[in-house]
């Protein structure tokens, strides 16, 4: 049986909805990483009672709790105080945390504001988490059956102080079996399509299988146990990537870790040495932003005048128009690879959810010409985004030897 974890979020804007909770989603995604098995997230304001019932509750049920927030200098900033009526240990002024929160505003040229030495109050025997990002350091303790972590609010922080102090630690406290966890990523399929490429393959009652698409790609995920023999994982993970073919452009949680699409096709292109032109019409500026920071991209532009004058094009002219775009530009910029973007539409489709375009993303690259056309539909941010990912989708696929 794996540890029980929970989550416990502190704030009344949490609870009240201006906030979303991220810390519960992140850190829930990283318990079960780590082989816990999550049992509950739970939202408390800034009631003191509440929060020591709660406290008390999980003392007795879970076998480690995290909980953010409240750990500022403000007087609904409850944590440590609830924790110390709670578990009856009293709070005590801690010198290096006092320290460390003066040393961040000395750092900053700006004097400390005498409500903050409050963050340096710990319940009695609690372990103080130091906190370099920011003035509120964490703390841990066990009671009862619990070990509880208490981190602040703030999402960076909140990530540093794990990474950096908490889940080593939880490693060595805890006996875990983390599960394995497998990603296929995929561009141009929905999760319906997905569903139905795999609807044959077997798989054991101790394998999860689960979704997430996201706006970038979409992710077929596959958590199996710990002792899941090696050579039954790889064959199971390529019957997957097999039915979903050409659309795999990363799997993660094997050999190597991987990355957006963009990580992707940087891995390749500075492998095989190409650098990149790009022209786009419908994304406008967004592909550039993608590639923004690799050195193999030496050119980008968005060209309206283009964009404008090719919307009424059919398919050969635009496919002409595009070849015409792409030597001219390789000509000028001495690029190897060179990414023409054009779209045809209705007067006013870009902006209409309701009508779509039909983007073509060409590539000039090693003397040989390869297109791509797709329709998209939605609002005009979608449309963009698509338009970018599928350009450059071409790219990876040249440099993943998918294209003939
Ligand atoms: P600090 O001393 O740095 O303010 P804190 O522990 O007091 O830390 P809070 O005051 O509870 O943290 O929250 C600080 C900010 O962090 C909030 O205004 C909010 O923007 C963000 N935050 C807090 N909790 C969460 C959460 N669960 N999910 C996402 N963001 C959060």
């Amino acid at each position: 049986m794996n540890p029980t974890l929970e989550i416990f979020s502190q704030g009344e804007e949490i609870v009240t909805g201006q906030t979303v909770d991220t810390n519960a989603a992140w850190l829930a995604q990283e318990a079960i990483h780590c082989g816990f098995t999550v049992t509950r997230h739970t939202a408390v304001g800034d009631k003191l009672t509440d929060l020591i019932n709660l406290l008390n509750d999980i003392a007795a049920r879970a076998d480690c709790c995290i909980c953010t927030g409240g750990l500022g200098p403000t007087s609904d900033d409850l944590t440590a105080e609830a924790v110390a009526s709670a578990f009856n240990r009293p709070l005590e002024f801690d010198d290096i945390a006092f320290e460390q929160i003066k040393e961040f505003f000395d750092r900053r040229n700006r004097p400390m504001p005498e409500v903050n030495k409050k963050q340096a109050l710990l319940p009695q025997t609690a372990k103080r988490i130091d906190n370099t990002w920011g003035t509120a350091p964490g703390f841990a303790l066990q009671h009862q059956r619990c070990w509880f972590v208490f981190l602040p609010g703030v999402p960076s922080e909140m990530k540093g102080l794990f990474l950096e102090h908490v889940k080593p630690d939880l490693l060595t406290r805890f006996t875990l079996q983390p599960p394995h966890l497998v990603s296929l990523k995929t561009l141009g399929l929905g999760e319906s399509a997905i569903q139905e490429l795999i609807k044959d393959i077997k798989i054991p009652d101790t394998i999860e299988l689960g979704f997430r698409a996201g706006t970038d790609d979409v992710q077929t995920k596959l958590l199996f146990p710990f002792d899941y023999p090696k050579t039954d994982l790889d064959s199971l993970v390529t019957e997957f990537s097999e039915c979903l073919g050409d659309y795999v452009f990363a799997i993660d949680g094997l050999e190597e870790p991987t990355g957006d699409l963009a990580f992707e096709i940087d891995k390749l292109m500075t492998a095989k040495n190409h650098t990149l032109a790009i022209i786009e019409t419908a994304s406008h500026g967004l592909l550039a932003a993608k590639c923004v920071g690799y050195d193999w991209l030496i050119q980008a532009s968005y060209e309206k005048s283009v964009a404008v004058s090719t919307q009424k094009l059919n398919a050969e002219e635009l496919m002409a128009i595009a070849k015409n775009l792409a030597l001219k530009t390789q000509e000028n910029t001495r690029a190897s690879a060179i990414l023409v973007q054009l779209y045809t539409g209705d007067p006013g489709a870009l902006r209409d959810k309701n009508k779509s375009i039909q983007v073509l993303s060409f590539l000039l690259i090693d003397k040989a010409f390869y297109q791509t056309t797709h329709f998209i539909l939605g609002p005009i941010s979608r449309k963009q985004n698509q338009a970018t990912l599928l350009s450059l989708d071409l790219l990876r696929r040249y440099l993943q030897d998918k294209l003939i």
